[in-house]
């Protein structure tokens, strides 16, 4: 296992979560669907590259399978250097709009992101007909993806999987006092 770090850190996440090992142990627990599309997220961050930030996505179709999964990285044959902050932010893309790359519009009815996501991303996902989106963490306080979400009538909902921390800021909601997202 010590060569894969990664992996130590799922499994040490999983230790201190309380609902991502009830959402491991269906027998104790039964996730809803938007649990278990977050879960199928954060499981997703771990082909990520992005030294500083893994962000995962998942979309359900309208019966509930699974359409597609995503993480955000650089575009298929090209590289990052991903020690460069201004080509990291410029270059990456992000984890919804490659698991949309998956997906039909229309075809989807949530989908499910380990982080808040971008006014961009919200568009691309109200293009694509998704009404509902499920989301862990938020790095920077934004309150306009929230406002941007209501105004395409999208309804988010934020599922905290790391409950077991619970001086984790990135589990807090999105105050009015911040600002925009920028860091992914
Ligand atoms: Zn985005």
């Amino acid at each position: 296992m010590s060569d894969k770090p990664w992996l130590a850190g799922v499994l040490r996440d999983a230790k201190h979560s309380a609902n991502l090992q009830a959402a491991l142990r269906p027998r104790l627990y039964r996730p809803d669907w938007d649990e278990a599309a977050l879960v199928q997220a954060y499981a997703a961050t771990i082909r990520s590259e992005d030294p500083i930030r893994q962000v995962g996505a998942c979309a359900l179709r309208h019966d509930n399978s699974v359409a597609g999964v995503g993480y955000n990285g650089a575009l298929a044959g090209r590289e990052i250097n991903w020690e460069n902050e201004e080509e990291r932010l410029r270059e990456v893309i992000h984890a919804e709009v490659n698991c949309l790359a998956y997906c039909r519009p229309g075809e989807c009815r949530l989908l499910a992101c380990t982080l808040l996501p971008c006014n961009s991303c919200l568009k691309l996902i109200a293009r694509y007909g998704i009404k509902r989106v499920v989301y862990g963490e938020t790095y920077e306080r934004d309150p306009s993806s929230l406002s941007t979400a209501e105004r395409f009538g999208i309804e988010l909902r934020h599922i905290c999987l790391s409950q077991g921390q619970p001086q984790s800021p990135s589990c807090e909601p999105p105050s009015p006092a911040g600002g925009p997202v920028t860091d992914r």
